[in-house]
């Protein structure tokens, strides 16, 4: 389910959607179809950040 963002194309000032394909995330413009890659989706998606354990030592026990 793509992700609206309104007038926020850099060329016409439409309003754009988020979505994916194999090469990765995108965002394209539903009026002029200008489209540009996502290189910062993870901000944009909000997802947590997988960390590792601070010593490193868990898988040990
Ligand atoms: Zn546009």
């Amino acid at each position: 389910m793509p992700r609206w963002r309104l007038r926020a194309c850099p060329r016409c000032g439409g309003d754009s959607y988020v979505d994916n394909d194999i090469d990765g995330w995108y965002e394209q413009c539903l009026l002029c179809g200008h489209r540009r890659e996502l290189k910062d989706i993870e901000q944009f998606m909000k997802r947590p950040v997988r960390t590792t354990g601070k010593h490193g030592d868990l898988d040990a026990a």
